[in-house]
């Protein structure tokens, strides 16, 4: 297979182990009518695992050279040259006429958060995410309350999926090695934990604002927003730290505030 130069900036570090690949690609539970998306194919060293097993699928990709390539070595393939950031993925099920997406990926580790929050925001036309990341970025999404990892992402992912951390990956199974240790992770959109009619960018707002002070007690991190609700936080709540709380203590939290 033709390798590109590798580009940092674009957080190019290719899979070329076919045990890991196969791994990865075994573990989206898509059937094989499913629409899957691929994030970032690259060289091609998913997307042509995929590409054999879904008859319906595409690929987005912001480095032309890799979208060249893939025209070459995947001829029938679907590749979407462009920002992925930029991508909608309600519009693009709604336009394929699907219900879910099944998305897959090895991300590039730059821009993870900004992918999964704009995973989270199509959460209800999404099916599964297969996604591999920085293994400490994997950790934070799967934390549990009242430890150093849990945060932001875990509230917002375990809000609006279920995450489950599936297996590490090795440093040596890419090209450039990275500097850092990786895993794949699987958020099931099927099931949304949380029906709760909450406004996520209201819901975000709250738990970005505790957590930007997790040391202070909420009364504190939180006082300009409970001071414009107009309204005290319960009891219960005011002396805690943003990290005590679950993902559903924040919902109910946001639902509380947004009534005043
Ligand atoms: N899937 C390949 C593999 O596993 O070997 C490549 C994975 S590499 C970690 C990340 C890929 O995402 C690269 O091909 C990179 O060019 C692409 N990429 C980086 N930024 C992107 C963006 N904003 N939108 C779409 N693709 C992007």
């Amino acid at each position: 297979m033709k390798v590109l130069t590798p580009i940092k900036r674009l957080g190019q570090n290719f899979l070329q182990d076919p045990n890991t690949i196969r791994k990865i690609v075994g573990s989206l539970e898509a059937e094989k009518g499913d629409l899957v998306v691929e994030i970032g194919p690259g060289t091609g060293a998913l997307t042509r695992l995929l590409a054999e097993r879904y008859a319906r699928f595409t690929s987005i990709e912001l480095d032309e050279r890799a979208v060249d390539h893939l025209h070459q070595i995947l001829p029938d393939v679907h590749v979407i040259h462009g920002d992925v950031l930029k991508f909608d993925w309600s519009g693009f099920a709604r336009e394929q006429n699907v219900e879910r997406l099944s998305v897959i990926g090895n991300l590039p580790y730059y821009i993870t958060s900004q992918i999964l929050f704009s995973l989270l925001d199509a959460a209800d036309d999404l099916k599964e995410a297969v996604i591999m990341m920085q293994y400490e970025v994997a950790a934070r999404l799967v934390a549990a309350p009242r430890t150093k990892e849990y945060g932001i992402l875990s509230v917002a992912v375990q809000h609006a999926c279920r995450p489950k951390l599936l297996f590490p990956v090795s440093r040596n199974v890419f090209f450039p090695r990275p500097d850092v240790r990786s895993a794949v992770i699987r958020l099931d959109f099927s099931k949304q934990p949380t029906e709760s009619g909450v406004d996520p960018a209201w819901l975000r707002k709250i738990i970005r604002t505790a957590f930007n002070q997790r040391r202070k007690t909420l009364r504190n991190s939180l006082s300009a927003i409970v001071q414009e609700a107009g309204k005290p936080l319960p009891e219960d709540v005011a002396p805690k730290r943003a990290e005590e709380l679950s993902p559903e203590d924040f919902v109910q939290l946001a639902l509380y505030l947004h009534d005043a």
